[in-house]
């Protein structure tokens, strides 16, 4: 099955000249998903990992599901004000201002592998923030999954010194 037929693209949403990828129609098709998430798994078949880090809030999905898969961690990246312990932020660029991401401050070990999974690859600043807070705690970041990745936006350049995985190519 072609991944990038089950994705639906709806132009000026949140606001103008954005396209949005909407993966509901993905996710809303259990054979699209299940096909997703083997491929996922598959791209990272050779490497061992001990928590897969799901970006808030569509990257929870896959995250929650390869973290059950592989029977490893599963850690929550969320916006700033959300976790309930003590945390560690990175501030990043959007468009216009910044934002903050946050993780908890035992939520990855010293030497851990860390898988970082989210829905779509952009312009890489969340990516970048979130390698910064694993790196932060001293795990390593041994790759990072996306079910997609805008290419012309080459937000791979900004984490290029990492394995990256994206399923569908958005040219
Ligand atoms: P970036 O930091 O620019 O790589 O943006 C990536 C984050 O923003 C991901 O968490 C995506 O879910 C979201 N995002 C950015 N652009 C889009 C888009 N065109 N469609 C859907 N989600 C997007």
């Amino acid at each position: 099955m072609n991944l990038s037929e089950k994705i639906r693209s709806i132009p000026d949403f949140p606001k103008k000249g954005i396209i949005f990828k909407d993966i509901t129609t993905l996710l809303g098709d259990g054979a699209a998903l299940r096909q997703a998430v083997s491929e996922m798994k598959e791209r990272f078949s050779d490497v061992e990992i001990d928590a897969v880090v799901g970006i808030e809030s569509r990257g929870f999905i896959f995250a929650g599901i390869l973290a059950h898969e592989w029977g490893v961690a599963m850690v929550p990246v969320r916006k700033s004000g959300k976790l309930p312990y003590q945390t560690i932020r990175e501030t990043y660029a959007l468009e216009y201002g910044t934002d903050s991401l946050e993780m908890h401050v035992d939520a990855v070990k010293k030497d851990q592998k860390a898988l970082v999974v989210d829905d779509l690859l952009a312009t890489g600043g969340t990516a970048a923030a979130v390698i910064r807070l694993v790196e932060r705690l001293d795990a390593r970041v041994v790759g990072c999954c996306f079910l997609i990745e805008l290419d012309f936006l080459q937000g791979r350049k900004k984490i290029e010194s990492y394995r990256v995985e994206s399923l569908v190519h958005v040219e």
